[in-house]
């Protein structure tokens, strides 16, 4: 995953914990791009706790409207940059335990802040993307987030949650899509069990630890072909066209008893 997405990163816009701590509380339920859109103006507007806290709510929710649940972050906003101001003396503590308890912030919007924010490794941040994935290649059976990251936790060194996350939202941003995961063009496959994906399901000896391992493996200076060449371009880091023992590897069941049979015959 290091060679594939080499340059992962928080995608929302910030330049400072605050900002990230704003904009996280506001992607709850839209995308980073639309957040973005929205911060460019907001953080022009707000630059401080103090300014947040004292905002009038019915201006706050007007600049935040096009993301969503507009009135809830902006009761949540308002109530924490008050508890920073009480509290922190408006700036955003560095430790999980007083992150939580702040309105409007949870366990993944913590850790996101403490991350990319502080780059401090509290866990692993498991949105949307990173538990399909997990799922997908067998590093968790639960749905739960807390239990997911539990896992992840587990089979992960430390020193790669923050940037894990990254790359497992960038992969499933691109290729292991929600509706229609790229398998034939993915990287992954050849570690990857599809676990729950029932038109491709193949049996592999991947074992949780396996795929760990192998996905938490330090970026090399060297690019891989197919992988980093293709990082930061915009375009979808796949394995490229599956070549030989790659694509026996990578085929789906029923490709490989097609083939088998086309043999026999
Ligand atoms: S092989 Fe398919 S299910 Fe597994 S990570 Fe790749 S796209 Fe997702």
């Amino acid at each position: 995953m290091a060679q594939l997405y080499p340059d992962a990163h928080c995608s929302l816009d910030h330049h400072s914990p605050l900002e990230l701590l704003i904009s996280t509380i506001l992607s709850a339920q839209c995308t980073d791009e639309r957040v973005n859109i929205v911060t460019k103006d907001l953080f022009q507007r707000y630059r401080t706790a103090a300014d947040y806290a004292r905002a009038p709510l019915a201006q706050l929710e007007k600049s935040i409207q096009s993301t969503g649940f507009f009135r809830n972050k902006a009761k949540n906003i308002k109530a924490c940059c008050q508890t920073l101001l009480d509290r922190y003396d408006g700036e955003v503590p560095r430790d999980l335990e007083s992150l939580v308890v702040l309105p409007g912030v949870g366990r993944k919007t913590a850790n996101v802040v403490l991350g990319s924010g502080f780059g401090i490794a509290s866990g692993v941040v498991v949105d949307t993307h990173v538990g399909r994935l997990s799922g997908r290649l067998g590093l968790t059976q639960s749905k739960d987030p807390i239990k997911i990251e539990q896992d992840l936790m587990r089979e992960l060194p430390r020193d790669e949650w923050v940037n894990f996350s990254h790359r497992m939202i960038q992969h499933g941003r691109r290729v292991c899509l929600a509706r229609k995961p790229r398998c034939e063009v993915c990287a992954l496959a050849d570690i990857c069990p599809r676990i729950g994906l029932a038109e491709t399901a193949v049996e592999l000896p991947a074992t949780k630890s396996r795929v760990a391992k192998k996905l938490s493996e330090k970026s090399r200076p060297a690019a891989s072909k197919h992988g980093s060449a293709r990082a930061g371009t915009g375009k979808p880091a796949t394995g490229g066209p599956l070549r030989g023992k790659q694509k026996a590897r990578g085929a789906t069941a029923a490709q490989r008893a097609t083939a088998d049979r086309q043999r026999r015959s």
